[in-house]
């Protein structure tokens, strides 16, 4: 079979939410302290206690669900998903089923196809060798993260590889990240990311059977996870072989694929609707409030700076740093000069000037004021250093701060103008002592203008003007 199979991936991603206490108990949320000792009687289950919903997770997921475009339910209500397993005290976990919180939208070209609130399970810590309660070692329960507010976003399957996912889930996160509801820390499990994989025809509208890769902690590992999935799916169909409906673990120090439960193993959740929990009805202040908050999203700069002339890549590296991002604007609106050049410069030579001088900041943190920056891509633009000695200026700014044109000064910087008869003297010179290069250019050797070129900028030590130099070597060949 020769048919291109294509890629069709959803995404779910579980969002912790940075609120103070649990979904439905006043218990404080904490990461990394002693076992236990965040709990009471209704995280732990005990009988006849009543969950008490927590107003700021649902404005929380209210801000979300503003942020992804999803039309809010008038009235969304809580389900028991009812699962027997250790990190569950009540066997039930409180979520929503089918009138969750947040209906369609949208984040870039991707459909959301719902987001709802819930609560996180327990933590399991598997100890010695065997991990069993019954082999040398066990299984403990940590309760403290149990009932921590959670958002799950579920998205449409719009994307079309695995690369593509990643990127994506990175939008995702960056979006999360500066709404401030969560602190999006995917190695502490703050935001999780399962995939649901399938391959179809190209050109067929019919969905192939998924399977699904759970939990995936860093967006490396979701691309090649999803990677070796569709891989494997691929290698399948092409064998004759169907894909079966399962659950998939990827272990990304072996590469390998393992199977959890199969459709036979799939659970029945039963889920009835949460009798101890009045629905959820957002007042139109809460609503209000959700859209108010928002600051301007990545996807929403992407297409501001697209719009402004920067190139794709540029927008997205600064839209996906905010700090950086608001440097940049402070340094164009500083700069005369048009703001793709600045963008170029703040995401190009500044952050490797950075980098070069192993500094720990971006941008924003660095000696460099966004009005020195915009005077030195000025002092390029306008051709009076050339671009090298730009760079130059750039490293001792990064080091010692102050203005680009007091380094211009003192390292005699400034750009050699052709005019002054100094320029061409030493082009003249240049010609003089590589006549060789000087006839196959005369010959039509477009090529062999390097070497002359390359002579003058090392006398004159980057302080010309490489198109000008050109110009010069030309006119004096007479050419
Ligand atoms: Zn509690």
């Amino acid at each position: 079979m020769s048919t291109e199979l294509e890629a069709v991936i959803g995404l779910e991603i579980h969002v912790q939410l940075a609120t103070k206490t649990k979904m439905f108990c006043g218990c404080e949320l904490s990461f990394g302290d002693e076992a236990n000792t965040h709990t009471c009687p209704i995280c732990l289950a005990h009988p006849g206690v009543l969950p008490v919903v927590n107003e700021q997770a649902i404005r929380y997921a209210l801000q979300i669900a503003a942020a992804l475009e999803c039309e809010v339910a008038p009235r969304s209500i809580f389900h028991r998903k009812n699962y027997f397993y250790p990190d569950s005290p009540k066997a039930y976990q409180i979520s929503q089923y089918d009138i969750p919180i947040a209906g369609a939208g949208r984040l870039g070209d991707v459909r959301i196809h719902r987001a709802h609130l819930e609560e996180d399970a327990a933590k399991m810590i598997h100890v010695g060798e065997s991990g069993r309660i019954h082999g040398s070692g066990a299984s403990l329960v940590d309760f403290n993260r149990g009932g921590t507010p959670l958002v799950e976003i579920v998205t449409e399957p719009d994307l079309r590889g695995a690369a593509e996912a990643a990127q994506w889930a990175r939008l995702l996160r960056e979006t999360v990240r500066q709404l401030g509801v969560s602190d999006v820390n995917m190695e502490e499990g703050s935001l999780r990311v399962d995939a649901n994989v399938s391959v179809r025809p190209v050109g067929s509208e019919e969905l192939g059977v998924k399977t699904e890769l759970k939990n995936m902690n860093s967006f490396r590992f979701l691309q090649r996870g999803v990677e070796a999935e569709l891989e494997r799916q691929r290698a399948l169909i092409e064998a004759g072989g169907t894909v079966e409906q399962e659950t998939l673990h990827f272990d990304p120090r072996s590469g390998d694929l393992t199977s959890l439960r199969s459709k036979e193993e799939a659970h029945d959740y039963r889920y009835f609707p949460e009798p101890d929990l009045v629905p959820i009805v957002p007042t139109e202040e809460m609503l209000r409030e959700a859209r108010e908050a928002l600051p301007e999203l990545p996807a929403a700069r992407i297409e501001r700076y697209e719009g402004e002339g920067l190139s794709t890549d540029v927008a997205t590296v600064l839209a996906t740093d905010p700090e950086t991002a608001d440097y940049f604007e402070r340094a164009a609106a500083a700069s005369g000069a048009e703001a793709k050049i600045v963008a170029n410069w703040v995401t190009g030579e500044l952050a490797a000037a950075l980098r070069q001088a192993g500094a720990e900041t971006g941008a924003a943190g660095s000696k460099v004021t966004p009005e020195a920056l915009a005077a030195l891509v000025g002092l390029v633009a306008g051709k009076e250093i050339s671009h090298g000695s730009g760079k130059t200026v750039l490293v001792a700014l990064v080091t010692e701060g102050g203005g680009p044109a007091t380094i211009v000064e003192r390292e005699g910087l400034a750009q050699m103008a052709g005019d002054d008869g100094e320029l061409e003297a030493i082009v003249a010179a240049a010609i003089a002592a590589d006549p060789a290069a000087a006839e196959r250019v005369r010959g039509g050797n477009e090529k062999a203008i390097g070497a002359l070129v390359g002579a003058v900028m090392r006398e004159t030590k980057g302080r010309a003007d490489g198109g000008e130099v050109n110009r010069l070597i030309k006119q004096q060949l007479e050419l």
